[in-house]
């Protein structure tokens, strides 16, 4: 049996137990992006919030793509989500090739090179990554400024999440001034 009927026969054990008050609008607070990678599938248990608080939008890298951009901005202007955290981690998948090499394999492997250059996103520094990510969401002039975006990698050997600082100067039309002084720069969290 495939993983995918397993799935299925599993779903029919879920849907006798469901609560049908989740069929209500749900009412997210903080929009999270963050890999593919397994490892980052227990949101709630990693950062201790209800599911129901999550939107949760995934790519590999994770990669901040025009995609996702959008995603952000649905979820904080018409979904409610209030803050926004852009979760990388190290042992990427994503860092073990890099866009060029995987489009020259596949060509060669599969004697089709009509989808190159393909993007994968691939990249070598999640640090440096994250910090890339909190620039570009936080200049996107429709996400409010007064909408914290915060940067972490989650170490895969540890459990633990490290805040990555914003590096750069705020852009002159103030795009990265946070309305909020309070809220500004807040030291990582406590181990
Ligand atoms: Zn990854």
């Amino acid at each position: 049996m495939s993983i995918i009927d397993k799935a299925m026969d599993a779903n029919r054990t879920y849907a006798r137990n469901y609560d049908p008050t989740m069929g209500k609008r749900p009412r997210p607070k903080i929009a999270v992006v963050t890999c593919m990678d397994p490892r980052l599938s227990d949101l709630p248990a990693i950062l201790g919030l209800p599911h129901a608080d999550i939107d949760v939008i995934r790519t590999g890298g994770p990669a901040v793509t025009d995609d996702v951009l959008g995603e952000l901005v649905v979820s904080t202007r018409v979904l409610g989500t209030t803050e926004i955290l852009l979760l990388n981690h190290t042992g990427c998948g994503f860092t073990t090739f890099t866009d060029a090499e995987l489009n020259a394999t596949l060509s060669a492997s599969t004697g089709d090179g009509s989808p190159a250059p393909m993007r994968f996103y691939s990249y070598s520094d999640p640090e440096q990554n994250t910090q890339e990510q909190i620039k570009k969401v936080r200049s996107h002039p429709w996400i409010a400024p007064d909408v914290p975006v915060r940067g972490f990698v989650f170490d895969v050997e540890t459990g633990r999440l490290r805040e990555v600082k914003p590096v750069g100067r705020p852009s002159p039309d103030g795009m990265l001034a946070r309305k909020n002084p309070t809220s500004v720069a807040p030291e990582s969290q406590a181990p």
